[in-house]
């Protein structure tokens, strides 16, 4: 099936400075798509180009299979819902949501009807009659969804939708948002700085850096298998141990380095290359006596984070190298780790990441 939003090699200068550039990317009908990155580094951009309200330096955008080189923001299947809501003031909630039906000719029963199911959509349902400035962030964040989707646009464009909530409301909200977009198939693209609501939220998510794109993927496959350093210590927590590959084959992989490695195979990788190993703090056990074999390491418990579910422990390795590791507390311990304390660190072959040496 052709996606339906089809980035092909898009760049936008500004003067000198390139904030996208040469972006490719395919996003699928009814997916909710987070783009994350950092500040700067050009996700506003990126979706002000698909709303028609920046023209890219070059490169092409289709939607639903069509070219929109040229095509006003008015006249694309698309709405923009902004970070600041931008409700008018003097306006009812009801005016607000029908701002756009109105402008567009809609009026009568039709226009009423399709109030009264966004009003029920959102869940603001008796609330038609108030202004903005009587309502909560929340409710406010929700007549700006249901103003952006009042005209059933096909695709919405969402900019830190939830940033201007507080942390609690913004849990509920991401919820609420998953909901709604679930309910109507409408394909979501939000724009996010913030990797835990992009992993509770995205069904894919693409992470930017410095205007490329860096890896697309599910919240899960890009945890359990980033392609890069930087992607594996942007989303989640890591520890990197430098090896050597020894034996590469279609089923497994051996390296050598502080210790012997066995992992899957994932990437390509060939007998004598530098990699990194990466492994995920949860993916690490503790356990007591001496490191027999691959994937084992004698550590010294250097910290002891006890926050009753778990415990965050940082040790360190015989080279020196911190690592971190989490453990769950299921069953109370008479005979916790301590500070100091030697203990071997293992780790399953399915659970070591290997990354490009230099990623
Ligand atoms: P944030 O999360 O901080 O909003 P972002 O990833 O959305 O960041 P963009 O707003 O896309 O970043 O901006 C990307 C880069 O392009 C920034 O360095 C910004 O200063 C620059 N930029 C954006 N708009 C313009 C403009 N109109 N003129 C010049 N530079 C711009």
């Amino acid at each position: 099936m052709a996606p339906f939003v089809k980035i092909s090699e898009i760049t936008k200068r500004f003067g000198d400075f390139i904030a996208v550039d040469t972006l490719s990317l395919d996003i699928e009908k009814g997916a909710l798509f987070c783009l994350l990155g950092g500040s700067g580094c050009g996700k506003t951009t990126l979706l002000r180009m698909l709303a028609g309200l920046e023209t890219p330096t070059s490169g092409t955008i289709e939607i639903d299979g069509h070219d929109m080189s040229g095509v006003h923001p008015a006249d694309r299947p698309v709405n923009y819902m902004f970070q600041n809501y931008a409700l008018f003031p003097h306006m009812s909630v009801a005016k607000n949501i029908g701002y756009g039906l109105a402008r567009a000719g809609i009026s009568g029963a039709d226009y009423d009807d399709r109030i009264a199911q966004m009003l029920k959509l959102v869940r603001l349902e008796g609330f038609g009659h108030r202004k903005p400035d009587q309502l909560s962030g929340g409710q406010k964040q929700r007549v700006a969804l249901a103003r952006a989707l009042a005209r059933r646009p096909k695709l919405l464009l969402l900019d830190e939708p939830l940033a201007a909530l507080d942390k609690k409301l913004r849990e509920d909200t991401q919820f609420e948002l998953v909901n709604i977009q679930e309910d109507l198939g409408t394909t979501f693209v939000v724009v996010t700085h913030d990797q835990e609501e992009a992993m509770s939220i995205g069904s894919q998510i693409g992470v930017m850096d410095a205007g490329k794109l860096v890896q697309t993927g599910t919240p899960q496959s890009l945890y359990d298998a980033p392609k890069s350093k930087f992607m594996a210590d942007f989303l989640g927590s890591v520890s990197f141990l430098p090896a050597t590959i020894k034996t590469a084959s279609s089923s497994k992989i051996t390296a050598t380095g502080l210790i012997d490695f066995t992992a899957l195979p994932a990437q390509d990788f060939a007998k004598g290359d530098k990699v990194t190993i990466a492994l995920r703090p949860e993916k690490i056990n503790l356990s007591r006596g001496d490191a027999k074999g691959a994937n084992q390491m004698m550590v010294t418990i250097e910290e002891l984070g006890y926050l009753g579910s778990v415990t965050h422990v940082r040790a360190r390795t015989t080279d020196g190298t911190m690592i971190k590791i989490l453990l769950s507390n299921r069953r109370r311990t008479q005979d916790a780790f301590t500070w100091d304390e030697q203990v071997v660190a293992s780790f399953d072959p399915q659970d070591v990441i290997l990354l490009p040496e230099d990623s």
